[in-house]
């Protein structure tokens, strides 16, 4: 049995189910048990405070655990980073006054950060000979320059929508963070192997949202640098359409590359083109 540690209520929880989900886990009770047995995979799943998951993998109470990168770096315990997941996307920001000047760390020499990450911040200050001070608080980092306990905060933005009611500005992105299957060194060999499974299951979600079906009409002429923009899997589908000298032409498309792609397929005379989500995909 593979136990699996995840946040209990948050910004982590729904993603982290939807997840286990996709990868076909199916869980009968919610977050109001402190564990739960899958149903239909050697799974149990706890619902920890996301500051705890580090330290329980660490440990072994589980194997793996969901958690953000900045908590894992803050708590800095020996475990493997096994894979981004790719949600929970945030960044780990110095933020001031919105008055105040900034133009790097050095600004801040001899005044006072206000944050949570005390150990993520003290290597950023120390790589940059910094001597600002840093005051560790446990929570509403965000109010701290306004009531007078800093100069600056050192905290998680995602929209900056906080920052801008607390009258801060964002200006030194200290961390890119998201969320990432973290996993105890020392798994057994059955633990390592469903942990191998699970993978393979987060793998085929995560290339299946990242690429598209695409479904196109196409004259026979323009088969050949049609096919050279769309590569699939392997190569393209080609059917014959019941109109002569025309063809159906079905493949995958990758996100990153899919406009470009659709502007060279409209010169290449492309017509009805169909694009559509894929729910797995095995390369
Ligand atoms: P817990 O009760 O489990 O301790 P928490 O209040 O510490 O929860 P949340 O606010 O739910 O934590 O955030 C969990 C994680 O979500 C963060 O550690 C971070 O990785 C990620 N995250 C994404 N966007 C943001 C954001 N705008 N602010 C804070 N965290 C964010
Ligand atoms: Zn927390």
């Amino acid at each position: 049995m593979l136990k699996i540690a995840i946040q209990k209520s948050g910004r982590l929880y729904e993603d982290s189910m939807k997840l286990l989900k996709e990868c076909g886990i199916q869980l009968n009770n919610g977050n109001k048990q402190l564990k739960t047995v899958a149903e239909n995979f050697p799974l149990e799943v706890y619902f920890l405070r996301d500051d705890d998951i580090p330290q329980y993998v660490y440990d072994g109470v589980a194997d793996i655990g969901i958690v953000g990168e900045n908590v894992l770096l803050e708590k800095n315990k020996d475990i493997a980073h096994v894979f981004r997941l790719g949600f929970g996307k945030c960044r780990l920001s110095i933020a001031v006054p919105k008055g105040v000047s900034y133009n790097s760390i050095k600004d801040l020499d001899g005044l006072k950060i206000a944050t949570t990450y005390a150990n993520i911040l003290q290597q950023y200050l120390t790589t940059n000979n910094s001597t600002a001070e840093i005051h560790e608080i446990s929570g509403a980092v965000e109010i701290a320059p306004g009531i007078g306990l800093a100069d600056a905060i050192c905290d998680l933005v995602s929209s900056g929508s906080t920052l801008f009611t607390n009258g801060l500005k964002e200006v030194d992105v200290i961390l890119k963070s998201e969320a990432i299957l973290a996993a105890n060194k020392n798994l057994t060999p059955e633990n390592k192997a469903l942990l191998d499974k699970l993978l393979l299951r987060i793998n085929a979600v995560k290339t299946a949202k990242n690429n598209k079906y695409i479904i196109l009409n196409a004259p026979n002429r323009q088969l050949k640098n049609i096919a050279s923009v769309l590569p699939g899997m392997k190569s393209p589908t080609v059917t014959p359409l019941a109109e002569e000298g025309w063809s159906s032409v079905q493949s995958v498309v990758n996100e990153n590359d899919f406009w470009e792609v659709i502007e060279k397929l409209k010169q290449f005379e492309a017509e009805g083109i169909l694009v559509v989500p894929i729910e797995k995909m095995i390369a």
